[in-house]
C-alpha cells in the first residue's frame, strides 16, 4: 500500500507508452501512416503523456479543452489543468489529414516516430487565438496592461515566441507513445517515469513529499529551499529539467553533476532523490508553477516548493505570483480533479552575514547590504564573464564544477540579467 499522494485526475496514472509486442505491432503500423513533424515542445509533452506525467490527459487538447484551460484552467469535463497542451501542424499538412484517420507523429531531430494518435477533431487557430492564449497565459503582474505587454512580449519572452510561431492548425486526439525520446539512456539513473519515482518514495517508506523544480545550477537558495522541505516532509525529490533550454543555459549534464556534489557533501543522503523530467520550459512564470505541481503530483509528491519568482522570464512577473495563484484557481469538488499538490511557499533566501547564515525576509531583520543575494542567472553571468564569486555565493565543490565547465566552452554566452535577478 501506498501513503503517496494520488495521481492527478483521479484515474491513476494515465500511461500511453507502448511495451513489447504491443510497441512492435505499432510501430510497423506507424510506418505507413501519414507522417505529420512535431516541435521540441510537442516532443516533452508527448513523453509526458506517455509515461503518465500528464496524467490524466492522453492526449492533445479539443478546442474546447483549450477554451477551458486558457479561461479558466479546467479542461472540458472539469478536471484543473494550467496551461494548454496542443499539437499544431501547417494548413496545407492538415488538408490532407481527416478526423478519424490516424496519424504518426515524427520527430525530425531525434529521426524517430515518437506516437500515432487517432484524431477526434481538427481546429483552427488563428492569430486571435494565438494572442488571446498569451494574454490569459503569459501576462502577470509585471505587465498590468495588454498594451504594454505586447510592446515586449514578442521580443523578450520566449513563451510568446513559440506560441505566435505555432502552426495555423491544431488536432486533438488521443496517443500512443512508441518512444521516450533519447532520456532513458542519455540521462539513465537522473530520468524517471513517475512509477519509478513513486516506487523509490515508497521503498524508503516516504508519504509527504516536496518538490524542488531546476532549471539552473543548484546554488545555495537552492540549497536551502530543500533543507527546509526536509525538516517538514519526509523526504525531497531534486526535479530538473532536463528537456530544452534557451541559449546560454546549462547543460542537464552538468547540472546534475553539480547536484550530486550537492546532495553528497552537504545532505543526509536518505532524505534526498534526484531526478529529471523530459519536459520544455514554457516560461509561463504563475501558471508554469501550477503546471510543475499538477505533474510532481503524478511523480508522488504532495508538496511542490515555490520561492521568488519561480518559471519566471524578465520582468513579466510578480515576484511571488506563482505563489498567490494558488489561492486563486478552481478547486472542483468532483474526486481526483482538484489540484491536490500544494505550494510550499518560501520567502526570498540569501546569506546574511550579520545571521551568518540562510536566511529569508521573513527570519533576517538585516538590511541589503548585509546580503549575498542569490540567483541562478547572476551565478551563470559571473562565472561567464571568469569573474570571483562572492563568499557564500555557491558551494565551493559546485562551483569547481561550473567552472570548468565554462573554461571548456569555446563561445562565450551572453547572459541578460534583469530585475528578478538582481534583486533590485
Ligand atoms: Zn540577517
Amino acid at each position: 500500500m501506498s501513503n503517496l499522494i494520488p495521481p492527478h485526475g483521479g484515474k491513476g496514472l494515465t500511461k500511453c507508452l507502448l511495451e513489447g509486442a504491443e510497441l512492435d505491432a505499432e510501430k510497423q503500423k506507424a510506418e505507413g501512416l501519414t507522417k505529420v513533424s512535431v516541435s521540441q515542445r510537442v516532443k516533452g509533452d508527448l513523453i509526458m503523456i506517455g509515461i503518465g506525467g500528464f496524467s490524466p490527459l492522453t492526449g492533445f487538447m479539443t478546442k474546447a479543452d483549450w477554451k477551458g484551460v486558457v479561461d479558466s484552467c479546467l479542461i472540458a469535463d472539469g478536471t484543473f489543468w494550467p496551461v494548454p497542451v496542443t499539437l499544431d501542424v501547417g494548413s496545407d499538412e492538415a488538408a490532407a489529414i481527416n478526423v478519424g484517420d490516424e496519424i504518426a507523429l515524427y520527430d525530425p531531430e531525434g529521426d524517430e516516430i515518437m506516437a500515432t494518435m487517432k484524431v477526434s477533431e481538427k481546429w483552427e487557430m488563428t492569430a486571435e487565438d494565438k494572442k488571446y492564449e498569451c494574454e490569459k497565459v503569459f501576462m502577470g503582474e509585471g505587465t498590468p496592461t495588454a498594451e504594454e505587454f505586447w510592446k515586449i512580449a514578442e521580443e523578450d519572452h520566449p513563451g510568446v515566441q513559440m506560441v505566435m510561431g505555432q502552426k495555423d492548425v491544431n488536432l486533438a486526439g488521443t496517443v500512443k507513445v512508441l518512444s521516450e525520446g533519447e532520456y532513458p539512456t542519455k540521462y539513465a539513473g537522473v530520468y524517471h517515469r513517475p512509477e519509478e519515482s513513486r516506487k523509490i518514495f515508497d521503498d524508503r517508506g516516504w508519504s509527504e513529499v516536496a518538490a524542488l523544480q531546476l532549471r539552473n545550477p543548484m546554488h545555495r537558495s537552492h540549497e536551502y529551499l530543500c533543507k527546509i522541505a526536509v525538516e517538514v516532509c519526509d523526504g525531497v525529490y531534486i526535479h530538473s529539467l532536463v528537456g530544452n533550454l534557451k541559449p546560454g543555459d546549462i547543460p542537464a549534464e552538468v547540472r546534475v553533476e553539480c547536484i550530486d556534489a550537492l546532495v553528497k557533501n552537504y545532505f543526509v543522503e536518505k532524505n534526498v532523490v534526484q531526478g529529471g523530467y523530459p519536459l520544455d520550459m514554457r516560461y509561463a512564470g504563475p501558471r508554469e508553477g501550477l503546471l510543475h505541481a499538477v505533474f510532481r503530483q503524478n511523480y508522488g509528491c504532495s508538496r511542490m516548493i515555490i520561492g521568488r519568482d519561480h518559471a519566471g522570464v524578465g520582468d513579466f512577473y510578480g515576484m511571488f505570483e506563482a505563489q498567490t495563484i494558488f489561492d486563486r484557481i478552481p478547486y472542483p469538488e468532483e474526486p481526483g480533479k482538484a489540484l491536490a499538490c500544494q505550494p510550499l511557499k518560501i520567502d526570498w533566501t540569501f546569506y546574511c552575514y550579520k545571521c551568518d547564515g540562510m536566511a529569508s525576509l521573513r527570519t533576517c531583520p538585516h538590511g541589503k547590504d548585509d546580503r549575498v543575494l542569490l540567483s541562478g542567472t547572476m551565478l551563470r553571468k559571473m562565472l561567464s564573464e571568469g569573474g570571483d564569486l562572492p563568499d557564500h555565493f555557491g558551494r565551493d565543490e559546485v562551483v569547481a564544477i561550473l567552472r570548468s565547465y565554462y573554461e571548456g566552452l569555446t563561445e562565450k554566452v551572453e547572459i541578460k540579467t534583469h530585475k528578478a535577478a538582481t534583486g533590485d
